[in-house]
């Protein structure tokens, strides 16, 4: 079976799926690839959902990752509004809403993520949104405007950036987490506050410690119960995390774990089938370990480690990860991936609104926060790239420069990774 003529199904229409296409069709893949996706829309960028084009800012056209000419002209098969609701291995095929059959040489999963959903009394009520679709943004959008009450449940990415746009747009906004600060999951303690306070600088009333108990309304919602009583609403945003859509994955019979399990290749245990994006759970070989990731770069990534496997000449997983969020005027930019009990090294004045927060774990830099410090950031992801363990007072001391710490606490070069 020649790698460049084997047909390629590509399960799902986002971000990695698009990614994969490109690249096979640039890689020279002659064969047949069809790509099934349950929107209508060709693949198409979410990070503006909750920004730009929420906010009105950018038309529905730019957000396409290719136009759908693209496609065609690439003789890329684009089944949209369609789902698949199950695979058979053994017969190598998959089956789609309304029973239609299609067989594959390699299957990809690029089914991304599902929405977790807050299970509490009156959740079902009109008003209350989630967001991850277009869809959702358009619905979520008509309710957005001067004056009307807001209130986002949870103070992760999706609803920071949520609150900024509506803010933006003379929404009155109230944010609930329930954790002790925003990003709990992702941030550091002092980035976390610093933010909190932008927010509230900005109008929005951050509440953390707080558990929604239900919603309560009428026709549709009209105030969310907290521990604390009633909060008027005329619409709330639930935005407390997605999980891997691995549904189809785990009825099959393939290995799962918060996560389609994928060797650093995006293979997964059936070398027929890889698994690529949110949905995966990828070994990394920067990072030596298998991660699952919720972010464009992973499932950019992915598309091209799979197409490299489809291709015949396999590229490991192997990027220090990195995210974004745009939040008011302000560029979060975070690269590597730290755990909460990791140590917190400040560069850079917070109140100038420039500065960077590194986090290291025995001495190793294990994650760059940066706000609208872009060359921390840039430099920051080299450092970790590099497995740099940089001395803590070196790295505060603004008139140190980044490139010179790429040494241990004791001055011993590391010699684990390239020179910067
Ligand atoms: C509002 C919002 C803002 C974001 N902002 C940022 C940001 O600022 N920076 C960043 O790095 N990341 C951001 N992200 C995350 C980023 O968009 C995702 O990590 C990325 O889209 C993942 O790509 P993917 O291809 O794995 O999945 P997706 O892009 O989610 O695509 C999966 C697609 O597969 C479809 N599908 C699933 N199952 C089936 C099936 N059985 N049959 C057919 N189709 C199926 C889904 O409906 C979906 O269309 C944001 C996400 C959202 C929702």
């Amino acid at each position: 079976m020649a790698a460049s003529g084997d047909s390629v199904l590509v399960v799902g229409g986002g971000q990695a799926a698009a990614q994969l296409v490109v690249s096979l069709r640039l890689g020279g893949h002659e064969g047949r690839i069809t790509l099934v996706g349950d929107e209508d829309e060709p693949p198409y960028q979410r990070p503006p959902l909750s920004k730009q084009y929420l906010a009105g800012e950018l038309g529905r056209e730019r957000l396409l990752l290719r136009k759908a000419a693209y496609y065609e002209s690439r003789d890329v098969e684009l089944r949209l509004g369609r789902r698949v609701l199950s695979i058979d291995r053994a017969g190598h095929c998959a089956v789609l809403d309304g029973g239609e059959q299609l067989g594959y040489d390699r299957l990809v999963l690029a089914t991304g993520s599902i929405l977790r959903r807050l299970d509490v009394p009156g959740a079902d009520l009109p008003g209350i949104h989630y967001l991850r679709s277009l869809a959702d943004a358009d619905r979520l959008q008509e309710e957005l405007g001067a004056g009307r009450r807001v209130v986002v449940v949870g103070g992760g990415y999706i609803g920071l950036e949520v609150a900024a746009t509506a803010a933006k747009a003379g929404a009155d906004v109230a944010v609930l987490e329930a954790e002790e600060r925003v990003m709990s999951r992702v941030l550091s303690a002092p980035l976390a506050e610093w933010l909190t306070d932008l927010h509230r600088q900005s109008g929005v009333h951050v509440r953390v410690g707080e558990q929604v108990r239900g919603f309560t309304g009428q026709e549709r919602v009209e105030a969310v119960e907290t521990g604390n009583g009633p909060l008027p609403a005329d619409a709330v945003l639930v935005g407390i995390g997605v999980l891997p859509a691995a549904d189809l994955a785990r009825e099959c019979g393939l290995g799962e774990n918060d996560g389609i399990l994928t060797d650093e290749y995006c293979r997964t245990e059936d070398e027929s089938v890889l698994a690529a994006g949110d949905c995966a759970r990828t070994i990394n070989t920067a990072l030596g370990a298998a991660v699952r990731l919720e972010s464009v770069q992973n499932a950019v990534d992915h598309g091209q480690v799979a197409a490299s496997v489809i291709l015949g000449d396999p590229r490991p997983y192997s990027s220090i990860p990195w995210f974004w969020s745009d939040q008011f005027h302000v560029k979060l930019q975070i690269a590597g991936l730290a755990r909460p009990e990791d140590e917190t090294v400040l560069r850079g004045d917070p109140s100038a609104g420039a500065f960077a927060a590194f986090r290291l774990r025995e001495g190793r830099l294990t994650a760059v926060e940066a706000v609208s410090s872009p060359r921390d950031f840039m430099m920051g992801k080299k450092l970790i790239a590099a497995r740099a363990a940089p001395d803590p007072a070196r790295l505060m001391d603004e008139s140190v420069a980044l490139t010179d710490l790429i040494q241990s606490r004791h001055g011993i070069p590391t010699l684990h990774g390239p020179d910067p």
